[in-house]
């Protein structure tokens, strides 16, 4: 391109390369145009002569490119720049804004664990026919709620009562708590969830009736969390305990809190099964209160019930408590004694008898003595099942009350 007045209009034309350039940066497009004008000049070189018209054109495009570079410094000065201020500053409350929701969802997330733990639990406990199993699962629930594993739930034991509490699930490190035995003893039983020296207690208490307490190792601000999980398993924790004393109940006898008889037969089965499987041995024996009809006649059956009771707990007293102890039918007692030799049956049956005899039962003024029949059998010498254990032992005890009553005497040796 040779034409001298198509490099003159280019460059006259610079300003407006300036200014378009400059309305992202002026002081680019300022460069941009002075550097174009300088090529065109070049290109110009020799063409126009560099008196009067080049210098007339020099300050056109000086003129102009002040002119473009003043246009966007309004631009962006005074009308660009508003925009980006308002655009910033509504950057900045999104941003803020973004934080918020960052942070509420990060509140959500928790609170959701918490509600999901909550609503495990009490789902877990509604459903639960094995008490035991379901304890395990409680204490990760308690951890997940509470962010702790210095958490322990005590639960009532079926004979109710504050101190009657036992352990009923735990956290991790649960048993870096306080006993139950020493919180209580220390503050009472709490009416209502408290803080006290580094723990929160909270009591569970459907309808008021004090069920089981919730010990954690938290701060003070827990108290609130702590009570809204109580208030909400408490129910469901209800249930459980409920389930538990039918178990319990169908298992143990109502008036002696001895193993019923089916399940001292289990405890019999169980035993023999050990003792084969260790080459140990055990022993068995009945129980029988002599005369007890007569007692009964003359006494009355309330009288009869408590002296029901109290040959209970001096069978229990006069055996191990590693032994088992049942009621097998009215006035008549079993008992296993896992690993008991012959001789040491024997002897114990002796010592359980004659306690009895020594025993004054009292009614009011009277004062009553009785004794016991018992038949004892040996495993495996006098049986190899259970059926057969506990014949001999009947067998032996028939012998007893043939003998004239109040003695021990041996399976085999009558
Ligand atoms: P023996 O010396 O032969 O054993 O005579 P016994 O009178 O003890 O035996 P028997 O089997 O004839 O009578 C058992 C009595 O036990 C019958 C019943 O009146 C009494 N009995 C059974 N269960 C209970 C109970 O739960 N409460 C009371 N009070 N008495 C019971
Ligand atoms: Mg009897
Ligand atoms: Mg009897």
């Amino acid at each position: 391109m040779n034409r001298p007045e198509l490099w003159i209009a280019a460059a006259a034309a610079a300003p407006v390369l300036s200014y378009f350039l400059g309305r992202i940066n002026r002081w680019a497009g300022l460069a941009a145009g002075l550097l174009f004008f300088v090529f065109c000049s070049f290109m110009l070189a020799g063409e126009i002569s560099a008196g009067a018209p080049f210098a007339a054109l020099a300050l056109w495009v000086a003129a102009a490119l002040a002119h473009s570079v003043l246009l966007n410094g309004h631009y962006t000065d005074a009308a660009v720049n508003p925009a980006v201020e308002a655009a910033r500053r509504k950057a900045g409350a999104l941003e803020a804004e973004l934080a918020g929701i960052k942070r509420e969802t990060m509140l959500n997330a928790a609170g959701e664990k918490k509600s999901l733990a909550i609503y495990s639990a009490v789902k877990l406990l509604s459903e639960t026919v094995e008490p035991q199993s379901a304890a395990k699962q409680l204490g990760k629930y308690l951890t997940d709620y509470f962010d702790t594993e210095e958490a322990a739930l005590y639960l009532a034991g079926n004979s109710g009562g504050v101190m009657d509490m036992e352990l009923f699930a735990q956290g991790a490190k649960g048993s870096a708590l306080p006993s139950l035995a020493e919180l209580v003893t220390a503050g009472g039983f709490p009416r209502e969830t408290l803080a006290v020296s580094g723990l929160v207690l909270a009591p569970v208490a459907p309808a008021g009736e004090p069920l089981g307490l919730l010990v954690l190792r938290l701060a003070p601000e827990a108290v609130e969390g702590a009570a809204r999980f109580t208030s909400e398993i408490s129910f469901a924790l209800k249930r459980v305990m409920l389930f538990r004393q039918v178990e319990w109940l169908s298992l143990t006898d109502g008036l002696t809190g001895l193993w019923r008889r089916n399940a001292l037969d289990e405890k019999i089965r169980e035993e023999m099964r050990r003792a084969s499987a260790f080459k140990t041995t055990m022993g068995f024996m009945i129980a029988d209160i002599d005369h007890f009809k007569r007692l009964n006649d003359t006494y009355g059956h309330q009288f009869g019930d408590a002296v029901l009771k109290r040959v209970a707990q001096l069978l229990k007293a006069g055996v191990y408590e590693t032994d088992f102890v049942g009621r097998y039918g009215g006035e008549e007692f079993g008992i296993v004694l896992p690993r008991a030799d012959s001789a040491g049956l024997l002897r114990k049956a002796e010592s359980v008898r004659a306690r009895i005899e020594a025993e004054v039962f009292s009614q009011g003024l009277e004062k009553v003595r009785l004794t016991v029949s018992i038949g004892i059998a040996h495993f495996p010498r006098d049986g190899r099942g259970p059926e057969e254990l506990v014949a001999a032992a009947d067998k032996a005890l028939y012998a007893a009350k043939e003998g004239g009553r109040n003695r021990v005497v041996e399976a085999g040796k009558f």
